[in-house]
């Protein structure tokens, strides 16, 4: 035998071995990989589809793929396909229901890769992973964090009505010892409160179920007022309005003031050595600045780009030095994305920090005849 011949044949034993090899790793794999043509129809479907859907792969071929969506997931699973057609190559990843052949619904973890331009796939590539079980202790969790944070609410709500009154009885007979006393009582409140407001909302933004209002605020307004509360529990520092301007924006007072609240009871406890944060506005072209300064700890470059992640915390050498979740820049930076704006943080580790956040301006307060919202519009 001519020796190319034997090359040949030996070269394509080679190739029948490394695609049965290819075959039974697919055929094997947990995760289910389904191939989609660039209608949306299943041109393939792994065997262990069946374990995870109960479906042969002969009885989905054909089918539209996101027709076995939930239909609440349907719209979120549909913009992430049609994002994947317009890369090449690269994964999204999606988490959705599909619903099993025994009417039960599954979660999945699909990630898909757009492989229509390649010539040997010519196809979506879909990988799926059932993540019910994480899901549902998710879901468990979550109801767990709500329930256990709504129960706390009502005591702490009370006892911050019942030193407002103390700190009324006390005023009047001028009793300044006592009224120092319940000044730090009352900041551990808010500390307690916004503990509380942290784990709701963490709930809430993972299901998306944060409602905002959408009316006029003015911003300078609702500083004041926040910082007149906050100044009262927080006797050893001075909260000072450095320069604050009328700035009308459109959208939630109380989840605004959620921000400024963050920001500036932040600013007392990441500075436990100085003791003024200086707080400013001002307005730009469309848009108004928030600041809110402090004098502390500061924060290092490496960690700056990380602080509005949810959970993030900078490590603590003294571990515990500075209790808190690491929730509230991620909801301030989430409430403020909702309103168009924008937050970030200027920093130097042991000089203090900086975090600023803009809001565009309701339209009456740039263009002179007009008194629609920019949001209106
Ligand atoms: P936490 O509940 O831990 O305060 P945040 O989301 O409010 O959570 O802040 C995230 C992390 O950012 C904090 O753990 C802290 O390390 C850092 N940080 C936030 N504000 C300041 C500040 N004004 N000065 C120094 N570090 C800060």
């Amino acid at each position: 035998m001519p020796s190319h011949a034997k090359n040949g044949s030996a070269h394509s034993q080679r190739e029948a071995q490394s695609e049965q090899r290819f075959r039974a790793l697919i055929e094997h794999s947990a995760d289910a990989i389904a191939l989609i043509d660039s209608q949306g129809k299943l041109l393939y479907a792994s065997p262990s589809t069946q374990r995870l859907l109960g479906y042969t792969p002969e009885e989905l071929l054909g089918r539209i793929a996101v027709d076995l969506v939930h239909p609440d997931d349907r719209e979120h699973a549909m913009s992430t396909l049609a994002a994947v057609r317009h890369t090449q190559e690269t994964s999204l990843t999606v988490e959705y229901r599909l619903q099993h052949k025994d009417g039960t619904w599954r979660w999945m973890e699909a990630t898909a890769t757009n492989c229509l331009h390649n010539p040997h796939l010519k196809a979506i590539v879909g990988n799926y992973c059932d993540i019910t079980e994480r899901k549902l202790a998710e879901q468990r969790k979550n109801e767990f964090i709500s329930m256990a944070s709504h129960e706390l609410k009502t005591p702490v709500t009370s006892l911050k009505g019942f030193t407002q009154i103390l700190q009324r009885r006390f005023t009047q007979r001028g009793d300044e010892e006592s009224l120092r006393f319940l000044a730090r009582m009352d900041g551990q409140i808010n500390r307690l409160s916004k503990l509380i407001n942290d784990m709701l909302d963490i709930v809430r933004l993972e299901k998306g179920t944060l409602a905002y209002r959408e009316e006029p605020v003015d911003l300078a307004v609702l500083i004041q007022e926040t910082v007149e509360n906050l100044q009262a529990s927080a006797p050893n520092h001075q909260l000072q309005l450095e320069h604050i301007v009328p700035a009308s924006v459109f959208g939630d007072p109380d989840r605004l003031g959620q921000v400024i609240v963050n920001l500036i009871m932040n600013a007392i406890k990441y500075s436990p050595h100085a003791d003024t944060v200086l707080i400013h506005i001002s307005t730009e072209k469309q848009q108004a600045t928030v600041s809110v300064q402090d004098f502390g700890i500061g924060i290092a470059e490496v960690h700056q780009q990380h602080l509005f992640e949810r959970f993030y915390q900078v490590p603590d050498p003294m571990e515990k030095t500075f209790p808190g979740l690491g929730i509230g820049l991620y909801s301030a930076s989430e409430i403020v994305k909702r309103h168009q704006g924008r937050i970030w943080v200027e920093s130097k580790k042991g000089e203090g920090s900086t975090f600023r956040f803009t809001l565009p301006l309701r339209k009456h307060d740039t263009s002179s005849n007009s008194a629609t919202t920019q949001r209106e519009a």
